[in-house]
């Protein structure tokens, strides 16, 4: 067995001396527990911010620990009453090839239907972000303009296909004309914008003629500064992430936003998908529901390989990546 352990805190984009692989034993399960096989590892932005040794919503990594994520594995020992052998779980589980937990600690799949990696994507933590924070926060209405930055991603992706069913003009901001074409042509945005290219400013003012209602913000920095320039009266901006700074050394800072909130009357609201945990349910069936009946499309890049985990995980703040990334470990 072999687990992938926290060696060092770092600055920057994490290199390989951050992660250290270690050989360990397989454990027999005791009563209550099972032992998985990792099938897919999911790797997340706010996992750069838990390598910090800095208060957040979620723990900090400790020094010489497993990292721990969004898994999919599947039971080949069980001693639970509640899951046997052959089960697929999913569960916030260490980076380990092989992991004896408590059955409390994993869910069973809903389905075997649908590829196990949605369950790290659209049916997973990042679908669920995208729901709860654009339809609790974001609220976006019929003809309503919505702009979602980090657009292709996994996040990203599923706001702007779940603004398009509520009606709205969906305008996607993203790098690279390939994933801005994605955009438009394959998951429906009404407009994507290439934050990269020189026109960006004046290719998303032409995007956003009757300006913006929401802006699903993803991002911040520079690209964030240039949306904020369009706000409408009454704009609605959850605040789920800011990329393009987990890796900055220094203090990131740029304009202020007060007044632009003031003159717009608008609401910036930061959120974790935790927050909303009590209907989870409900939303979980919805996205279900809408994959199934192809009203959400959603790429991934598969990385094959436990050897492969902290380039795939890079990859996320180079934008290497299109759509979820995930790391198959095993079949
Ligand atoms: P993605 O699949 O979107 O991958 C990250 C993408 O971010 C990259 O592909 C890249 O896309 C873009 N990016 C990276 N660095 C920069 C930069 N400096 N400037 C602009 N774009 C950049 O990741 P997720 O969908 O998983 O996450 C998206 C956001 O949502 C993150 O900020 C994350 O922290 C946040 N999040 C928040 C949660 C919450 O509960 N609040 C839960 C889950 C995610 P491109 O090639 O287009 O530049």
């Amino acid at each position: 067995n072999e687990q992938i352990v926290l060696a060092k805190r770092t600055e920057g984009i994490p290199q390989d001396d951050v992660f250290r692989y270690e050989e360990i034993d397989v454990r027999e399960p005791s009563s209550d527990e099972v032992l998985l096989k990792t099938i897919y590892v999911s790797v997340d932005p706010y996992m750069r911010g838990r390598m910090n040794d800095s208060k957040s919503y979620t723990q900090s990594y400790e020094l010489d620990k497993p990292f721990n994520g969004h898994i999919v594995a599947e039971v080949v020992q069980s001693n639970s009453s509640e899951l046997q052998k052959g089960d697929v779980v999913t569960g916030v589980l260490p980076w380990q090839k092989f992991i004896t937990i408590n059955q409390k600690y994993v869910t069973k799949i809903a389905s075997n239907e649908v590829p196990l990696y949605l369950y790290l994507s659209v049916l997973g933590m990042p679908g669920m972000t995208a729901y709860q924070g654009l339809l609790k926060i974001g609220k976006p209405q019929e003809g309503e303009t919505v702009v979602v930055s980090a657009a292709s991603g996994a996040v990203g992706s599923v706001v702007g296909q779940i603004a398009k069913l509520k009606g709205a003009h969906v305008v996607g901001i993203a790098g690279g004309s390939e994933k801005v074409n994605y955009l438009t042509e394959t998951l429906g945005f009404d407009e994507g914008v290439d934050y990269k290219k020189d026109d960006f400013a004046e290719k998303l003012e032409k995007a956003v003629p009757n300006g913006i209602d929401v802006y699903f913000e993803n991002v911040g920095g520079e690209l964030s500064d240039e949306v904020f320039k369009h706000l409408n009266k009454f704009a609605r901006i959850p605040v789920c992430g800011a990329i393009s700074s987990y890796n900055l050394k220094g203090e990131d800072i740029g304009p202020r936003i007060q007044q632009t909130l003031i003159k717009n009357q608008a609401l910036m609201q930061g959120f974790i998908v935790a927050q909303f945990n009590e209907d989870i349910k409900e939303a979980s069936e919805q996205l279900a529901q809408w994959i199934q009946e192809g009203k959400i499309k959603s790429e991934v890049t598969i990385d094959e390989g436990f050897d492969q985990i902290p380039n795939a995980f890079r990859k996320l703040f180079t934008g290497d990546n299109f759509g979820k990334q995930v790391i198959k470990v095993s079949e």
